[in-house]
């Protein structure tokens, strides 16, 4: 058994060591993706329960490496959060996402509004809202065409500077959404002290819509309470016409997922029968 378990511990420091080595390999062509022209955002189509039109998008960024082909972010935003390029990438996303929103609320009828994704690196190491307001300025972007989503976790790190830059993209007339809503620390108190105007429901909870009761219970709670704090409601991971039932019987006001559209490209967006629709 001993034998057993010193080959087990040479196997996985082995293992260990493969892994670092590709997360090193990694780290240092991510540091060359921006200036390479290699990140790519993506749009996923948001839309309104009720109607089924489009109201806008999240971007969701993508690596598009020579080699690797396009990385998925599981791969590779936790190690631009590690080593903090999240925070220049982080601008750059922003960036996209002010230019597309002036692009297509120039042509559209109704309003657009591109969720941006916040890590709390970047409320740390530089000034958010400078930044935000630049860009805003740059690009002739709309504060009521962007909405940041953050998670639980930020808001728990009881960091003053985050509370005051979100009261300022309050101000300024930015969106802000509280993205996985459900799966962290739900101590909720965050609800009162943050000036929070959008739950996203996390995908886990509509993939068990009515196949678990638990989820179900949890997803009508998390609605009702919604509407009593006067909060938008977005759910997130819908596939199929069951789960959208459910969502428009419960008054659950957007809706995103597959059943509408994966991310996709920016001129696929631009192509897609819900943007057409919008002209
Ligand atoms: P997220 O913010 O929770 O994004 C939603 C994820 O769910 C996306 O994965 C999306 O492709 C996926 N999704 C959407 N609809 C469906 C569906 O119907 N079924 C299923 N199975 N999945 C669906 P993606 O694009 O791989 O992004 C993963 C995570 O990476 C994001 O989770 C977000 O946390 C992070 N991320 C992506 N782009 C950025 C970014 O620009 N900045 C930061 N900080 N994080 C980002
Ligand atoms: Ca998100
Ligand atoms: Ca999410
Ligand atoms: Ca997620």
């Amino acid at each position: 058994a001993k034998g057993r378990g010193r080959a087990g511990f040479r196997f996985y420091s082995a293992e260990l060591t493969a892994q670092a080595k590709q997360r090193g390999m990694l780290e240092t062509a991510l540091r060359r993706a921006e200036s390479a022209g290699e990140l790519v955002v993506f749009y996923q189509p948001k839309i309104d329960l009720a109607s089924t039109r489009l109201v806008g998008a999240e971007a969701l960024l993508r690596w598009q490496h020579p080699s690797l082909g396009l990385v998925q972010p599981d791969k590779f935003i936790g190690i631009a959060e590690d080593t903090g390029l999240i925070v220049g990438i982080g601008a750059w996303v922003l960036k996209q996402a002010c230019r597309t929103a002036r692009r297509w609320n120039e042509n559209s009828s109704q309003a657009l509004k591109i969720a941006v994704n916040l890590s709390s690196r970047q409320f740390r190491d530089n000034d958010l809202v400078a930044l935000v307001s630049d860009y805003l300025q740059a690009t002739g972007c709309s504060p009521a065409w962007l909405e940041f989503e953050i998670t639980e976790s930020l808001l728990l790190e009881d960091n003053e500077a985050i509370g005051i830059a979100l009261k300022a993209f309050r101000a300024m007339g930015i969106s802000i959404a509280i993205d996985d809503f459900g799966t962290g620390y739900s101590s909720l108190a965050y609800l009162k002290r943050f000036p929070i105007n959008v739950l996203k429901i996390d995908r886990s909870f509509i993939n068990d819509v009515m196949l678990d009761r638990d989820s179900t219970e949890l997803v009508k709670g998390i609605i009702t309470m919604a509407h009593s704090l006067r909060l938008e409601l977005v759910a997130e991971g819908i596939e199929n016409a069951v789960q959208e039932q459910f969502l428009q019987d419960f008054g659950c006001h957007f809706g995103q997922g597959y059943r509408y559209g994966k991310p996709m490209p920016q001129a696929s967006f631009e192509a897609h029968p819900l943007m057409l629709a919008c002209r």
